[in-house]
């Protein structure tokens, strides 16, 4: 049994993680951490959900959770993510990334962690979307820069960062398929008098209300055709099972900062 420690244990994606890992025949929940002065912080588990105890006590000793486990697994804020990614690389801990938003210098100290430690980060751990994310290189490749590449991206009204992590990978690998920089043709949220769209460049649009759990739109607009490549996540679960999938493959991997097309064995 892979022993897991859970980050953010009262989070949206915490809380499913934990679940998940109950009924997991490969994993255990050895750590639930949430932030200092929460609700659930120093209670036990069990409890803080609302069912009966279960002897596990929610800590904001991160040093304890890791020394508890063989792998973290992270859906939190960046910063909480930077810190945890060098503590977890010192405690020999692997480290499953889910959390989204990072500044360029976080990237950074997160791939320096992983020189010692073994990460997996991805803006979007689902099968589905890691696929999309192949095609949509694959096509843009296919079809030069004669066609507009927009990203639409959809999400529930409480995400804080614009464009999803996901939306950025997309857009990542459309610039790869196309040969370019993506921070070089980036067109964020066009808004005013804008002039006409940059050739090559690559749009974001964000959608920010209810309860969206998360949509996304490649479109390639050309003269007299569209071609449209989308993804519909409508149930969270799913970014867990590839979290725990990511889990447990890290378990046998060496150092490195790891994908999920790494995971999915999707990689070129
Ligand atoms: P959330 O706000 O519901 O949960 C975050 C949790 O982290 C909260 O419970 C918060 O108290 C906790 N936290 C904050 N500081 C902490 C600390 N110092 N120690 C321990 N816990 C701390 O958010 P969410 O919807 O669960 O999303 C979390 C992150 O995951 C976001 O960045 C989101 O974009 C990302 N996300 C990624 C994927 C993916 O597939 N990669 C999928 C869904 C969400």
């Amino acid at each position: 049994m892979v022993r897991m420690a859970v980050m953010g244990a009262s989070g949206r994606m915490g809380q499913i993680l934990i679940r998940l890992i109950d009924e997991s025949d490969s994993a255990t929940l050895t750590g639930a951490v949430e932030r200092e002065g929460h609700d659930w912080a120093s209670r036990d588990l069990g409890a803080a959900m609302g069912g009966p105890p279960r002897g596990l006590i929610v800590t904001s000793d991160r040093a304890e959770a890791l020394a508890a486990s063989d792998v973290v697994i992270d859906f939190t804020t960046p910063a909480v993510t930077v810190a945890l990614a060098q503590e977890a690389a010192r405690a020999g801990v692997a480290h499953v990334i889910g959390t989204t938003g990072f500044s360029e210098d976080d990237l950074a100290a997160i791939s320096r962690a992983a020189e010692t430690g073994r990460i997996v980060r991805a803006g979007n751990m689902s099968l589905g979307v890691n696929l999309l994310v192949t095609l949509t290189r694959q096509v843009a490749a296919a079809l030069g820069s004669e066609y507009d590449i927009e990203i639409v991206e959809a999400h529930h009204r409480h995400k804080v960062d614009a464009p999803s992590g996901t939306a950025l990978m997309l857009g990542d690998a459309a610039a790869e398929g196309r040969g370019v920089a993506l921070g070089d043709v980036a067109d964020r949220g066009r808004d005013g008098i804008t002039g006409a769209r940059a050739p090559g460049a690559i749009g974001f649009h964000a959608i920010r209300g209810g309860d969206y759990v998360g949509e996304h739109d490649v479109i390639f607009a050309g003269e007299g055709e569209r071609i449209t490549l989308r993804h519909v996540a409508s149930d969270r679960a799913l970014f867990v099972r590839g979290a725990l999938r990511a889990a447990l493959w890290l378990q046998t991997q060496g150092p490195g900062e790891y994908s999920m097309l790494d995971v999915l064995g999707l990689a070129r």
